[in-house]
């Protein structure tokens, strides 16, 4: 008989009662308004959270950045299943990052979804150290923290515009160069990636025996925070008719 997935109640009797010394006031006001969105959910969605309880059918992948100010059910204001989110620093797109690489097969092949967006947004840290990285000489091909070894390939792409630049760039436009030609980048690592081409190609899932999945399009937008919008750089792409 196989696991379910769905229906199945949990009981967290055993963790009520006593109080937790380690939650401070910053998680005990999490858990707090987080009553509150579920009294709300209860008493105004109470079908979605019967039809969610059975399972999830996403149409979007969302691939963002970690950064807490880009939360994207917050910015986009959906409810629970609207969006598959894979987030990383830098919102990159790696070909060798099996978590990542696992999420979107997930998302594609089982769930379904139709469109991936890579998202980037302004005044990202990892923007910043990348730059930061490619200002004294071409950066190394690895680096001691787990950070710098992740981002190696921004930083080397920061490394490139700067010696492409035909004059120097400001940190400002430098930043924001480096912000929108990343979600540029992300976007055709993830056309050359193993499970967009498998898609476009037989679109057969590696996930459920015999199902041919919808073929998805790709897009690129970037989140400004100092205004909360999302600005779509109109650069998606189809399938290959
Ligand atoms: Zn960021």
């Amino acid at each position: 008989m196989p696991f379910p997935t769905s229906d199945v109640n949990f009981d967290f009797s055993d963790s009520m009662g006593e109080v937790n010394p380690l939650l401070s006031d910053v998680l005990t006001s999490l858990l707090e308004r987080n009553q509150k969105f579920a009294t709300g959910l209860e008493r105004d969605h109470r079908e979605l959270l019967k039809t969610l309880s059975k399972g999830q059918k996403p149409t979007v992948c969302w691939i963002g950045c970690s950064d807490s100010r880009v939360p994207e059910g917050s910015v986009c204001q959906t409810y629970p299943g609207e969006i598959f989110t894979i987030r990383n620093v830098a919102n990159q797109w790696n070909e060798k990052d099996d978590s990542a690489a696992a999420a979107l097969t997930f998302a594609i092949e089982a769930l379904g979804v139709e469109d991936v967006i890579i998202v980037g947004h302004t005044s990202c840290g990892g923007v910043s150290a990348a730059i930061a990285g490619a200002s004294s000489g071409p950066p190394a091909e690895t680096a001691s923290s787990s950070l710098g070894r992740y981002l190696v390939p921004l930083t080397k792409h920061a490394y490139q515009i700067k010696q492409e630049a035909t004059e120097e760039l400001s940190p400002p436009a430098f930043v924001k160069k480096l912000t929108t030609e990343n979600v540029k980048k992300q976007l055709e690592n993830l056309k050359a990636s193993e499970v967009i081409q498998r898609n476009w190609t037989t679109g057969e899932s590696t996930l459920v025996p015999g199902k041919v999945c919808k073929k998805v399009r790709l897009h690129g937008w970037v989140h400004d925070i100092s205004t909360g919008k999302l600005h779509d750089l109109n650069v998606s792409v189809a399938p290959p008719s």
